[in-house]
């Protein structure tokens, strides 16, 4: 675990020193959970979203894009149920002054118990060696036996208090374990309340009683408000989708998470419009689909699970999340929902306008059910960018830390670097650049011995380098150096296009 912690702190060190992701307002000590993407950030960023966008739009007859403002009539969120629902419990610290999510700070002691439980594992694992059976030592072994007893128990106390929305029970939980502030170990805790996540703010030109307006938290009311545009607009046939990339906004009490659970982050979201009892069908068929995509991130299968909701949203008929294995755990990247008609109906009868599909087939009017996936891109980036993220130790002993990304995804495919900064190399690969840069995102430095220059390129995960030596001016021909075997080859610079473009396929 110490060692996970470590390497979070050496990806968000990293991001920061190449230009990935800074804190928001850094100069005035920053704003806690509210980041910004830097130079290479931006592309990278971009480069996951378009990879997405294709994915869903381009490569799908049915599916549509979209690009909804992010403020909303506030009725849309009184008929999504987020004015009413859309909140956690918090609690906060008598003397730190500090906030927690409830939930969390009891979640946190499960997780150090099963922390516990799999330290023993591992310690078994090492006395028994191969004839070590897992299923019969914790079936069996007292200690691992109590610790599992007690997760089990705070387990269930938390989930019944949360779904009863007990919270004097949470605060007694929270009591009886003898949880402490982690910043200054006080126990002097106030009561449970509820806490809305959704910002407001005002919007002088709407009615006296209607001039409070949210930034959305979510994408996916912009699509279900915009259905019947869309679907007369396109003459849409279900089934059919609607997907869109965008920000959303959630107050969320949180600390040193990074971009795992920000303030403003950004969703990647598609609806899809189905028949009535064909939606269990497709939410499968979305499932299996939503995790062949995270595969062609180039993220082995391993870092992946499905975790299936056994306690549903009061929308829903079927939910899974898809987990990614962060560095600080497995928690959610995507979640795929069934939510039957729940949004489309709650805003047919808010609105009093007919939201509804005449099915040719069916000769029958009904409101489509919906399957929804949805995916957060800033999780995606931390996502692929702690995968990437490598250190290694030399023949020579030097070390070196490379960012492995899929070339497809890299911020820069080419860096072109002339060997020395005179007899007229800067000049040649300004050449080269310009051969180059139409087609793909280029990079140029002169400055600084080659050797170390690599080294820069290896830490934001470009591909290929491209030196341009004497050489080069008396044949054409330049070094191009791989970024993971660090081989070079020697080769003409009308070859370089090619061997980029060949490089930049999607698994
Ligand atoms: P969590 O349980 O982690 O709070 P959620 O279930 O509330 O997440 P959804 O409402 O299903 O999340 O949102 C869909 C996706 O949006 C999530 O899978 C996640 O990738 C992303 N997301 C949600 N909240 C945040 C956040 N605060 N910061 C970054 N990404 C987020």
């Amino acid at each position: 675990m110490a060692n996970n912690e470590d390497k979070f702190k050496k990806i968000i060190a990293h991001a920061k020193e190449y230009g990935f992701v800074f804190q928001s307002s850094e100069i005035y000590d920053g704003l806690s959970a509210v980041y910004d993407y830097g130079q290479h950030g931006v592309e990278l960023k971009n480069n996951i979203k378009n990879h997405w966008w294709k994915s869903m739009v381009q490569y799908h007859e049915n599916i549509v894009g979209l690009d909804a403002a992010i403020f909303m009539h506030p009725t849309v969120w009184k008929a999504s149920g987020h004015v009413d629902a859309f909140s956690d419990p918090m609690i906060d610290n008598k003397d730190s002054k500090k906030r927690y999510r409830a939930d969390v700070l009891v979640e946190n002691y499960m997780a150090k118990i099963e922390q516990k439980i799999q330290k023993e594992i591992i310690k078994a694992g090492k006395r028994f060696g191969e004839s070590f059976d897992k299923e019969q030592y914790l079936a069996t072994n007292s200690r691992v036996m109590d610790y599992q007893k007690k997760r089990d128990d705070v387990a269930k106390r938390l989930y019944s208090a949360m779904d009863n929305e007990d919270f004097p029970a949470i605060k007694t939980l929270i009591e009886d374990l003898g949880i402490a502030d982690p910043v200054s170990g006080s126990k002097n805790w106030t009561d449970v309340r509820q806490f809305n996540l959704m910002f407001a703010t005002q919007m002088g030109s709407l009615s006296e009683d209607a001039n409070e307006v949210y930034l959305r938290p979510e994408t996916a009311q912009g699509i279900f408000t915009n259905y019947l545009n869309v679907q007369k607009s396109g003459r849409m046939k279900i089934p059919f989708g609607i997907a869109q990339v965008g920000k959303a906004f959630r107050n969320e009490i949180v600390a040193r998470q990074f971009l795992f659970r920000m303030k403003e982050f950004e969703q990647m979201e598609m609806q899809y419009f189905v028949r009535p009892g064909e939606e269990l069908k497709w939410y499968e068929y979305w499932k299996e689909e939503r995790m062949k995509w995270h595969l062609s991130l180039g993220i082995p299968a391993e870092k992946y699970r499905f975790h299936d909701h056994e306690k549903l949203a009061h929308y829903a008929n079927a939910a899974a999340d898809i987990e990614f294995e962060f560095p600080i755990g497995f928690k959610e990247i995507e979640g795929i929902h069934s939510r039957t008609d729940f949004d489309l109906a709650a805003h047919q009868e808010y609105s009093g306008r007919k939201i509804q599909y005449f099915d040719p087939e069916l000769n029958q009017n009904y409101i489509p059910y919906v399957v929804e996936t949805s995916i957060g891109l800033d999780r995606t980036f931390l996502a692929v960018l702690s995968n990437a993220f490598h250190e290694e130790t030399l023949d020579d002993g030097s070390q070196r830390v490379l960012l492995k990304l899929p070339p497809f995804l890299a911020p820069v495919k080419a860096a072109i670097l002339p060997l020395v900064k005179k007899d007229g190399l800067p000049e040649k690969a300004r050449e080269v650049i310009d051969s180059l840069k139409y087609d793909y995102m280029c990079f140029y430095e002169e400055k600084d011995a080659i050797g170390r220059r690599y080294r820069r390129q290896d830490a934001i995960g470009t591909p290929y380098c491209i030196t341009v030596d004497h050489q080069t001016l008396k044949d054409n021909t330049v070094t191009i150096r791989e970024r993971d075997s660090m081989e070079q080859e020697r080769i003409p610079v009308d070859a370089i296009s090619e061997i980029i473009k060949k490089r930049l396929t999607v698994n």
